[in-house]
């Protein structure tokens, strides 16, 4: 039996004090919950927007909220065997990425690198609250219509890469 979860809305609804040992957050049919267990997850800037070609599409969109956080923070819940995942191997580095979905409602969960075999990649985009990013990757692959953000660190490809100027 699927059960559709709360509308989590407007994220100011949902105060950052909510949120002082971690978040959960759902995919829309409610199937697979992701827990982070972090308790600076709104003190500070976290995770990154990535513009690679391949986050646009898993994304759906321009743009993808992604947070690598290491694996042992993440508690991942499918309580109705819906994750599916795909193993990506056109990537930049030519390294393979699993990326992760429900394989009811399609909704994009979580990407796990061959290069970072600690970390996972979640996508924020299932969560209430969006923490407000630290940085950009693949800032050089960005639409000329976009704004860049005040205050976050452009890569130009790959994180931790060569940084864009201004
Ligand atoms: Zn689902």
């Amino acid at each position: 039996m699927t059960q559709q979860p709360t509308y989590t809305g407007d994220p100011k609804a949902h105060p950052i004090s909510e949120f002082a040992s971690g978040m959960s957050g759902s995919c829309l049919c409610g199937s697979i919950t992701v827990t982070i267990h972090d308790p600076d997850l709104f003190t500070k800037r976290r995770g990154h927007l990535c513009h690679c070609s391949n986050c646009r599409k898993t994304s759906g969109s321009y743009v993808a909220a992604n947070f690598a956080i290491d694996k042992s923070a993440v508690e991942i819940q499918d309580k109705n065997g819906t994750l599916k995942s795909y193993d990506d191997h056109a990537t930049g580095s030519g390294k393979k990425v699993v990326r992760s979905f429900c394989g009811v409602d399609g909704n994009s969960i979580m990407s796990e690198a061959e290069l970072y075999p600690d970390k996972v990649v979640l996508k924020m985009g299932l969560f209430p609250r969006i923490p407000a990013p630290e940085a950009e990757a693949f800032g050089a692959h960005k639409h000329e219509w976009e704004e860049t953000l005040e205050g976050v660190v452009q890569f130009e490809t790959a994180r931790g890469g060569k940084k864009l100027e201004g």
